[in-house]
C-alpha cells in the first residue's frame, strides 16, 4: 500500500489551495498562505452585519437575517483560495472552506438550533455555464459537519437585472435584487442557515432571507466563506 501511496503522491502531490505550492499530505495551505489568512475576530465584529463594530451597518439598513458571519475577509490567501474554488471546482478548496465555515457557525451562532441548511441559487444560465453551484456544495458539506438537514432547491433565482458585481453603489445593489429570488416551499417555524460564498453588501443574502421569512421561516442566519470589507481604509483597530 505504501508503495502505491508513494507513487500516487509523486504524480499527484498535495498542493496549497491558495498558491498551488507543493505541501505535505493532509495540509490545506503552505506556511506563508496560512499566516496570511485574514481571519475575522468576532469579539470585534458585529454578528448581525458581520463587519467590525465601528462600521456596523445595522442602523442604516433593514436586515431580514438575524445574523451573518464568515471565517475570513475577502482578502489575501482566503480570497485566492475561494476564487480558485469557484472557477476550478477544486474539492479540497471546498473541504477547507466548509470546515472553517462550520467552525464559525459553532462559534458565532452557538445558541441557535438550526432546522435546515440551504444556499443562494444561481440563475439557470449561470448554472449551466459553470456546471455547479459553489454555494450548494458548501451547504451540503456544512450540513454534514453540523448535522443540519440539507434543503436542496428551496430558493430559486429569476433571470434579469444586472449582475451584482457590475453595480458599485451599495444602495443600488439592494434595489437590484428586489424580487429576484423566490422560495418554492413553506418553511413554517424553521430556523434556517443560509450559505453563500461571499458577502459583499449583504443585498443578496438579505433578499433570500426575506423570501424565506415570507414563506414562514422563524429566523434566517447566514454563513459565507468570505466577507468583503476594506481593511486598508480602516487600519485603526480592525
Ligand atoms: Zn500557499
Ligand atoms: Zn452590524
Amino acid at each position: 500500500m505504501q508503495i502505491f501511496k508513494g507513487l500516487f503522491n509523486a504524480f499527484y502531490p498535495n498542493t496549497c489551495i491558495s498558491c498551488g505550492e507543493i505541501i505535505e499530505d493532509g495540509e490545506f495551505l503552505c506556511d506563508s498562505c496560512y499566516e496570511m489568512l485574514p481571519e475575522i475576530d468576532y469579539t470585534k465584529n458585529c454578528n448581525r452585519c458581520g463587519i467590525p463594530k465601528k462600521d456596523c451597518e445595522c442602523k442604516n439598513r433593514v436586515f431580514y437575517f438575524g445574523g451573518t458571519a464568515a471565517p475570513f475577509y475577502n482578502d489575501a490567501s482566503a480570497k485566492s483560495g475561494m476564487y480558485k474554488y469557484k472557477f476550478s471546482r477544486n474539492t479540497r478548496n471546498a473541504e477547507f472552506f466548509s470546515q472553517r465555515m462550520a467552525l464559525t457557525v459553532n462559534n458565532v451562532f452557538k445558541d441557535i438550533k438550526f432546522d435546515l441548511i440551504t444556499y443562494v441559487p444561481l440563475t439557470a444560465k449561470k448554472y449551466l455555464f459553470r456546471g455547479f453551484n459553489q454555494s450548494r456544495i458548501l451547504a451540503n458539506q456544512i450540513g454534514d459537519l453540523l448535522n443540519i438537514p440539507f434543503a436542496d432547491k428551496l430558493l430559486y433565482r429569476n433571470k434579469g437585472n444586472l449582475n451584482q458585481h457590475e453595480i458599485k453603489n451599495p444602495k443600488e445593489r439592494f434595489k437590484n435584487v428586489e424580487g429576484l429570488y423566490y422560495c418554492k416551499h413553506k418553511v413554517t417555524g424553521k430556523n434556517i442557515l443560509l450559505v453563500d460564498d461571499i458577502k459583499t453588501t449583504g443585498a443578496t443574502l438579505n433578499e433570500c432571507a426575506k423570501q424565506l421569512l415570507i414563506n414562514g421561516a422563524n429566523n434566517v442566519y447566514c454563513i459565507t466563506g468570505l466577507i468583503s470589507y476594506n481593511r486598508k481604509d480602516n487600519k485603526d483597530g480592525n
